[in-house]
């Protein structure tokens, strides 16, 4: 391994056993042995044929806002793009830029270029690539509505994909089939809008989010996926689940789609918790919950 550290020193730069509690928002899980922080895409490239070379797992992580990590070490490399891998640009109605940027920050420099279409994200925790995987999305907004094309490292090749090559759909995409692929860059396309009315809409958001978000609590945000127009909030509630805690794990007072870490939770806590409430839907409603919130390295 010393010699495989020191092939990837080259290209990036290398933490060791750095705690999932640092790396997610959840503040849950293990340890991972190797995070690295490339310097730039070219590099990427580099350590992507390096560790396909030599057989290693790795997994990208953006700001770990909707992953779960398990309680165990995990072997592998964490890829972090958020170091060096976070430049933007705008020309006109365009905006430029890299996986690594948090989505909150081009939200607000948008905002501040009159350009509007990204107000939805502005309390979206993510990168733009942790984004882009999942299709995030607010208030009947998503990533789908302003993509144009988008940047990627497939099969040991780096491509443009458009818009509907992603095939974007309710908190899905393409790179979701495809976990090996990795994002790099994305074009978005906003709208020239008026300064004013743009702020004026991301301060409503950030009090509906405050108002009716625990996030004074770490949490991986919406927990399950709503099924059609049944919002997973409504049934959690109706089960009579507001509340329910197993260990350090808790289903949120305020939000009852949002399991919270009130504490040193285990990732087993929230799994235990959120299999109660997928097994008591199932019984009474007959409805099978998914999970939005992401499982990462999970042993049994
Ligand atoms: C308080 C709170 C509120 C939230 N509100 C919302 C909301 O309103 N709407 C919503 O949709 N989500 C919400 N989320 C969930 C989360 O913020 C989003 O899903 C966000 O898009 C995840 O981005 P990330 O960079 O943190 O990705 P991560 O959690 O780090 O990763 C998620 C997945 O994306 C993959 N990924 C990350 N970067 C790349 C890349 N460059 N290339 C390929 N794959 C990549 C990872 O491998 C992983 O599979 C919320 C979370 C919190 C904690």
């Amino acid at each position: 391994m010393e010699k495989i550290l020191k092939r990837l020193e080259q290209y990036c730069t290398i933490e060791f056993d750095k705690s999932f509690k640092i790396l997610t928002t959840f503040k849950i899980g293990g340890i991972a042995k190797y995070v690295i922080y490339p310097k730039d895409e070219f590099s990427l490239k580099s350590i992507l044929d390096i560790l396909h070379e030599n057989k290693l797992p790795y997994k990208v992580f953006g700001h770990g806002s909707n992953i779960l990590c398990s309680d165990e070490i995990y072997d592998g490399f964490i890829i972090k793009l958020t170091r060096n891998m976070g430049n933007f640009y705008f020309t006109d109605n365009e905006l430029i830029a890299q996986a690594g940027c948090s989505i909150i920050t081009l939200a607000y420099k948008a905002s501040a270029k009159s350009l509007s279409g990204l107000e939805f994200a502005s309390g979206i925790p993510g990168t733009l690539g942790g984004s882009i995987f999942m299709n995030a999305g607010a208030y009947n907004n998503s990533m789908s509505d302003i993509v144009d094309s988008v940047k990627v490292i497939r099969n040991n090749e780096i491509v443009w994909l458009s818009n509907a090559q992603c095939q974007f759909g309710y908190r899905s995409s393409i790179f979701l089939k495809n976990p090996d692929w990795i994002i790099l860059e994305a074009r978005l396309i906003l709208k020239k809008g008026n300064i004013n009315d743009i702020k004026k809409l991301m301060k409503n958001r950030q009090k509906r989010r405050l108002d009716s978000q625990p996030l004074n609590y770490p949490s991986a945000g919406s927990t399950f996926r709503n099924i059609g127009d049944i919002f997973a909030w409504k049934l959690i509630d109706e089960i009579g689940f507001r509340g329910k805690t197993i260990g350090g794990a808790a289903v949120s007072e305020k939000h009852t789609n949002f399991i919270i870490n009130k504490g040193n939770a285990k990732a087993k806590d929230v799994i235990d918790l959120s299999d109660q409430i997928i097994k008591t839907i199932k019984e009474k409603y007959g409805i099978d919950m998914i999970m939005e919130v992401e499982k990462f390295d999970w042993k049994k």
